[in-house]
């Protein structure tokens, strides 16, 4: 057994992150300034966006964006339940109601021949999720976008580098919100982006992110500047600071690199467990693009085991490899059974994947002996509590 515990996740920080963090710190601005608008234009370009709003998460870009198209009570938001809570719980703060629509099993991505029936004259926006970094199927949910007036808001947290029919997620739908959370394929500590073609609109979240100023403070205290400002609304304190920019700006380089890497990993768990009944491996979407390979997650067939999901996790962990768990469905957590009960049975695909799914260890850093380490240890979870 190998005597160091491997997480499921962990970023790569190398010396030229930490010397431009560094150089920050020395330079005496730390908070939003020229890191960030380097940042802003240099991951505006590698996606392909026409505006791009640095901000300090992706929840902040997925709160602002409702109160930016003034979505609130009375409506109505289309959603995936295979997400993390603040894809659903924004839409929930803002005062409107979410509608979870089943997703696919292979993919674990919304399915899309079950959202036409979920719209309502209330409908006001459809916000599919990349799952795991396999971009959904967007024609079909622009098509309905088109015919119903809804704004695609993507939840690309997953998404960054993910690529559908030839473009990049960034720089196709109205909105496209990343995330670069540490566990995320490429990271700012804590940091978000929020893409869109509508200058407008990226105007709107630019003033809502920070107190509804309409200069940013850096501008106003730099020597050109003047010192004057006026609030126009009244905003939230959502800004990226330079400090997290810093590592944004040598981050984008690598990503490519990263994904490359995350894929071999992928491919050789997809190799080493084909031929296991136990697992059922994320499948492919048949159309052409780039699966950014954010998370390896098979599902755990309970059925053919004598443990359950929670407990091959434990086992795993106490052959010293680490699993995440994404996600429980977000209608199994306590708030939604409360608030938003469902009857029984009305998700079941992914009902399915909530008491199943569980994510292997997958990030660039890993080594070849790493990846055999989780291969033998799954292996022998499964080998020793077979039915
Ligand atoms: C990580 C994540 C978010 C939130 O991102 P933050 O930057 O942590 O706010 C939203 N949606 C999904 C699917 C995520 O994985």
């Amino acid at each position: 057994m190998r005597d160091q515990f491997l997480p499921f996740s962990a970023p790569t920080i190398e010396d030229d992150e930490i010397n431009e963090v560094v150089d920050s710190l020395k330079s005496g601005w730390i908070t939003t300034g020229p890191k960030v608008k380097r940042f802003e234009e240099e991951f505006k370009a590698y996606v392909g966006a026409d505006f791009a709003v640095p901000l300090s998460s992706a929840t902040a870009g997925q709160h602002l964006i409702m109160l930016a198209l003034k979505i609130g009570a009375g409506d109505e938001v289309i959603t995936t339940p295979m997400t993390f809570a603040s894809t659903v719980s924004t839409i929930v703060l803002a005062g409107a109601t979410p509608v979870l629509v089943d997703i696919e099993p292979g993919t674990l991505n919304i399915d899309v021949t079950k959202i036409r029936e979920k719209i309502t004259s209330r409908t006001r926006a459809i916000v599919p999720v990349h799952f795991a970094g396999q971009p959904c199927d967007l024609d079909p949910i622009f098509q309905l976008a088109r015919e119903f007036n809804l704004t695609v808001i993507e939840d690309a947290a997953h998404a960054v580098g993910t690529e559908y029919k030839g473009k990049r997620i960034g720089s196709l739908a109205s909105v496209s919100i990343f995330s670069f959370h540490p566990n995320k394929n490429m990271t700012t500590g804590e940091g978000g982006m929020l893409c869109t073609p509508d200058e407008e609109l990226a105007e709107q979240i630019s003033l809502l992110k920070f107190h509804g100023m309409n200069r940013e403070a850096w501008k106003r205290f730099a020597a050109a500047g003047t010192p004057g400002y006026d609030i126009i609304l009244p905003g939230f304190k959502y800004n990226m600071m330079d400090i997290q920019a810093a590592l944004g700006i040598h981050q984008l380089p690598k990503l490519d690199g990263f994904i490359r890497r995350r894929t071999q990993i992928a491919d050789c768990y997809n190799r080493e467990f084909a031929d296991l009944a136990e697992l059922a491996l994320p499948k492919l979407a048949p159309y052409e693009q780039r699966h950014a390979w954010h998370l390896y997650t098979p599902l755990i067939r309970i059925e053919k085991l004598t443990i359950n999901r929670d407990q091959f996790m434990e086992e795993l962990k106490g052959r010293n490899i680490g699993s995440g768990l994404h996600y429980k469905a977000i209608h199994h957590h306590a708030w939604y059974r409360e608030h938003l009960p469902l009857p029984p049975g009305a998700l079941p695909n992914a009902d399915y994947a909530s008491d199943r799914i569980l994510s292997l260890p997958l990030f660039p850093k890993m080594t070849d002996e790493d990846v055999t380490h989780v291969v033998a240890a799954v292996k022998d979870v499964i080998m020793k509590n077979r039915r």
